[in-house]
């Protein structure tokens, strides 16, 4: 691409934040002298934020009309504040980046760089992280295991840094679904894509926003986002024990016409085991079956993705 067309195109910048005023200022010390070399808008996303977040954000936007800010009602999760981000974003490259400076900034140009090249979806891939054990952990097994069922394939070890070209944006602002498991979202539209290795680094302030709970909601989601084969396994699975039932129904009453009676008032063991067996097995199903008769109920429901409190410097 010429130079001249690369000073042309619009850059948008999505950054989500959820109670991150510690991280404001450095994220802009960090970020602004690499936006400086490109025609950019920064759109903050605040979501429901119950700290100085917004106010510090609007202190920078008042100065500046290329930083924008959306402050939702309350807090809708990340996924959603990204969802908002693209909805708003108007630019020719949309990359969006966690405000913690987990994601390193100064991996924008080479994210454009491929972009360049002619890739639509350029994503940032963890090399390394800082995170505890127990997360590389968690992280590790939770790629692995949603890739074994899920129907399109989720790339592994990366977040939610990543580059997207307007097409694949308008895609996603066009997804009319409540569910948004952005990652496994962006694989769905099928556009040329590749990597960029970086380093994770620690979060700068603050805490992680996903402890164990919502990590495993975000698992679930993930995993009923994209594939139904849950469903299919536990009807085997249904299928298998009504087997077992059934050699064991055959067995009582050999036991009971056959053999003498003392036989048939042993056989407590057999009797308790297969109770909570079976027990177990249908709440399992139920369970399953529950997740995704919840999901089809919120998108029934129809409610709108987000809410927004205030807007700065956007339409
Ligand atoms: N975030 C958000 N809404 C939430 C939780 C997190 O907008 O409900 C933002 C947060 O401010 C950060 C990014 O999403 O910019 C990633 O969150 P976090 O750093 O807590 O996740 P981790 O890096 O630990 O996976
Ligand atoms: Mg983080």
């Amino acid at each position: 691409m010429s130079q001249d067309k690369k000073d042309k195109f619009l850059l948008s910048l999505v950054v989500p934040a959820f109670n991150e005023e510690e991280n404001i200022d450095y994220f802009f010390q960090r970020a602004l002298p690499i936006l400086e070399k490109y025609n950019y808008e920064l759109i903050f996303v605040d979501d429901g934020s119950k700290d100085k977040t917004a106010e510090k954000i609007r202190e920078y936007a008042k100065k500046d009309k290329r930083i924008k800010l959306i402050s939702f009602s309350r807090n809708f999760g990340h996924q959603i504040a990204l969802t908002a981000g693209y909805r708003f974003s108007r630019g020719d490259a949309v990359i969006t980046i966690d405000a913690d400076l987990q994601d390193p900034p100064e991996l924008i140009d080479k994210l454009i760089q491929k972009w360049q090249e002619g890739y639509q979806v350029v994503y940032a891939k963890r090399r390394t992280r800082q995170d505890g054990l127990f997360k590389k952990l968690t992280a590790y097994l939770f790629y692995r295991f949603i890739n074994l069922l899920s129907d399109v394939p989720i790339p592994t070890d990366i977040g939610d840094y990543r580059l997207l070209d307007r097409k694949v944006v308008n895609v996603l602002n066009d997804l009319p679904e409540h569910s948004r498991f952005l990652r496994g979202l962006t694989s769905w539209t099928g556009f040329k894509s590749t990597y960029v290795y970086f380093d994770r680094q620690e979060r700068k302030y603050g805490q992680t926003h996903y402890p164990l709970s919502k990590m495993v909601a975000f698992a679930v989601e993930g995993l009923t986002s994209f594939s139904t084969k849950p469903l299919t396994y536990i009807t085997y699975l249904g299928l298998l024990t009504s087997v077992f039932g059934f050699m064991g129904i055959i067995y009582a009453l050999y036991r009971r016409l056959f053999l003498p009676p003392e036989y048939y008032v042993t056989g407590w063991t057999a009797l308790f085991i297969a109770v909570l067996f079976i027990g177990g097995v249908q709440m399992i199903m139920l369970g399953i079956m529950g997740e995704y008769l919840g999901r089809i109920y919120r998108e029934v429901q129809n409610r709108p993705h987000f809410i927004i409190k205030e807007k700065v410097n956007l339409n």
